[in-house]
């Protein structure tokens, strides 16, 4: 039975959200406001009267009565009215007192500028705690310490909270960063390209409102049609993921890959873990969570001014229309690389431009409307393009030739961009110094037509919008749960050693993963007995915790044909080990198979990696290898497959047969299921699986606990 108090009428636009007194503050206090022209408590003053704040401002001085022009008070208690947010810009040591105080205000949101705390070894981290545990008492929000602060560039509330010095004009951009220096200068970056911003968040120490709760409230916000993310790590990475996996879905975040050094790109060495990095699991979260991830800051503002202003294409075909031939060659090289293609026109089109084109237009895709082309021959390549039904995005080459009348092109490019049917990105060739151009410009500036001055860097941008629509469209689907394993299996807690062969195959093997036939042999008649038993040729090798590269050391005897073969191999290896507890592997021999290696590195706070890649004892060698954060789907494992450099190896080349790739991608997925049910597993290689056209068999595997 529905009773009338469990119906609950949710208006969303209504809806109050905890952040809203911090990004949409109608009253902010100044503790520690400042009459010194040089300071930050002058300059907080300064910023929200410069960008004309649309709430009240009360700074809060002992001695002062007046600052900036305005009345100020001797404490929060004296202000008469209820305070929404307070800027705090004192000593650290009396930062704890404050919060008590703001939270005794009913003060709801706290900006701490004040650094002096996490940041400053034991001393500052007491006090981080201290006034956070009084947060807590009085439900106060706290953003910072150490930080800069927030900017509502929404004209309904101008709240420049913030010490920085760039002023956007309103847009749909907002910006989410860690470190306020890149903070600041991607807003720098978005003004100079003229792109308006809508909201800004930089939180420094990020001891309490944490970047994954930003990211959401901007998820949340109508006016955010994009937002630029920029972090050096996570802190807590999977409440980072869950909130990026909701808001990437909705809208896209473009971020930067930061941390790429080197150092990580060449990590050579002998194990999963070295071959991975810090740097790959952001990469490796951007992924799951479907963020668009860029290689630099300018590529990632570049594609920012296309999310502004254009809708996402359904699909990867574009359409070029140029007035110049080689910029559009060098754009058709970077449209394709990223993915885009470049159908031929219809029949009907083609019939159109015929008719409406000049005699020395080249009718195709891309259609050259030649430098003489005017503002007509540009509009009937533009409603062409827009009525085919194949074509997903425009890409338009205009170079302003000087016998053309260059701003009848550009109204008719804006006429066009206006119905906003389909992406319009332009390379926007020009010398700007000409006051004539300056108009064109401006006419397509004020159009909202993305204009860029490469063609590489318009394609880019392009590829970007995109990348969006294959990232909404993804569905990777959910992880699968096996059911056909052994689920008496356990495994020892962990102390950093290796497990001895005899159990890592038996793990495998409860996990229905194939393993080559073997047995561990104490002597040299055991080995012989075992090697009848599995049927020769088989494989000897030396067995002992402290051996991690066997064949280095000469520690594996392949193709073992009879008994005689199998004393030789065993009295081979008891002389150079000389080990005490030295046992011997004895397996089956398999020849012909294509080497390849599934992988496992476990880290912090995080879900483990699962590395794939061409295998053997190349593999630090080619380093051909792909990551995914685990759990990996089946979609997932695929495309491990079909992402390392040498897939087409998988499927046979120059007569050789391909390998089973089903039986692969089942290895994968059941490594990723072992894994997860066992987090003392830090580190795991199966190097080398033996794929065939029938099956894919394990026959070297190290596990560290
Ligand atoms: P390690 O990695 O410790 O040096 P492996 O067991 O991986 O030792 O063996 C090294 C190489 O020997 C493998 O890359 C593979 O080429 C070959 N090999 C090992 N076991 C077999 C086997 N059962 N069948 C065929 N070749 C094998
Ligand atoms: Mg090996």
């Amino acid at each position: 039975m529905i009773t009338q108090a469990s119906i609950q009428i949710i208006d969303n636009a209504n809806m109050v959200h905890e952040l809203d007194t911090l990004f949409k503050p109608k009253s902010i206090a100044i503790i520690g406001a400042s009459s010194k022209e040089l300071s930050i408590g002058n300059v907080v003053i300064k910023n929200l009267i410069h960008y004309n704040y649309t709430g009240k401002i009360y700074p809060i001085n002992l001695k002062e009565s007046e600052i900036r022009g305005i009345k100020a008070y001797p404490t929060i208690f004296d202000v008469p009215e209820d305070i929404d947010l307070a800027h705090v810009i004192i000593p650290s040591k009396f930062v704890p007192q404050i919060i008590e105080d703001c939270g005794k205000k009913g003060i709801k949101s706290v900006i701490i500028n004040s650094a002096g705390f996490s940041e400053m070894g034991e001393e500052g981290i007491a006090l981080q705690e201290a006034f956070l545990a009084k947060a807590k008492e009085y439900g106060v929000r706290i953003f910072g310490p150490n930080c800069q602060g927030i900017i509502n560039a929404n004209p309904e509330y101008n709240a420049y909270c913030d010490f920085t010095f760039t002023f956007p004009k309103p847009g749909s951009i907002s910006i989410v960063a860690l470190s306020g220096g890149v903070g600041a200068f991607i807003m720098q970056s978005l003004f100079d390209l003229d792109i308006g911003m809508r909201m800004y968040a930089s939180n420094g120490n990020a001891c309490d409102i944490s970047i994954s709760e930003v990211l959401k409230y901007y998820g949340e916000d109508e006016g955010t049609k994009a937002i630029i993310l920029y972090t050096e790590g996570f802190r807590n990475p999977r409440e980072f993921i869950e909130a990026a996996k909701l808001v990437a879905k909705k809208k896209p975040i473009l971020a930067m890959k930061s941390g790429r050094t080197e150092e990580g790109a060449q990590a050579a060495a002998s194990h999963t873990g070295s071959l991975a990095g810090v740097d790959i699991a952001t990469e490796l979260i951007f992924e799951k969570t479907g963020i668009l991830s860029f290689n630099n800051e300018e590529d990632m503002c570049q594609a920012a001014m296309a999310f502004s202003t254009q809708p996402i294409p359904k699909g990867n075909r574009v359409g070029i229309i140029t007035n110049t031939g080689g910029p559009a060659v060098i754009a058709t090289d970077e449209l394709v690389s990223v993915g885009l293609q470049l159908p031929p026109l219809s029949q009907k089109a083609i019939n159109i431009l015929k008719e409406t084109q000049l005699p020395e237009a080249t009718i195709g895709n891309p259609i050259d409307v030649v430098a003489t082309g005017g503002g007509i021959h540009f509009r009937s390549a533009l409603d062409v393009l827009m009525n085919e039904e194949n074509i997903d995005s425009i890409f338009i080459n205009f170079v302003t030739a000087p016998f053309t009348d260059t701003d009848e092109v550009a109204r008719n490019i804006v006429e066009v961009n206006r119905l906003k049917r389909k992406p319009i990105i332009c390379n926007f060739m020009t010398n700007l110094s000409i006051d004539r151009f300056q108009t064109t410009a401006k006419i397509l500036k004020d159009g909202g037509v993305p204009c860029y001055s490469f063609p590489t860097t318009a394609a880019k941008a392009l590829g970007a919008l995109y990348k969006f629509q294959k990232v909404q469209t993804r569905n990777i689907g959910e992880p699968k749960k096996f059911t056909d394993i052994d689920s008496s299996l356990s495994l020892p807690k962990g102390n950093g050693t290796f497990l001895p062969s005899s159990d890592v195959f038996k793990i495998l093997s409860a996990y229905g993963i194939l393993v080559a036939d073997w047995r561990i042999a104490k002597n040299t008649d055991e080995a012989i007995l075992y090697a009848n038993e599995i049927g020769f040729p088989v494989v000897i090798k030396a067995e002992a915790s402290s051996l991690v590269h066997k064949s280095d050391l000469g520690g594996v005897a392949i193709n073992i044909k009879n008994a005689g073969e199998v004393k030789l191999a065993v009295d081979r290896m008891k002389l150079k080990f000389k080990n005490e507890e030295l046992k011997f592997l004895v397996q089956k021999f398999l020849p012909g198979g294509k080497e390849l290696i599934v992988g496992v590195t476990a880290q912090k706070e995080l879900e483990p990696l699962i590395m794939f890649g061409l295998g053997g004892i190349y593999v630090e060698v080619l380093k051909d290898v792909i990551f995914k954060l685990s759990p990996v789907t089946e979609l997932e494992a695929e495309e491990m497959l079909s992402s390392i450099k040498a897939s087409k190896l998988l499927d046979g080349v120059r007569g050789q047969s391909g390998v089973n790739k089903k039986s692969i991608i089942e290895i994968i997925q059941r490594i990723s299921q072992l894994v997860n049910d066992f987090p003392q597993i830090k580190e795991m290689d199966l190097n080398p699986i033996m794929a065939f056209e029938d099956k894919t068999i394990v026959v070297d595997a190290r596990i560290k606990i």
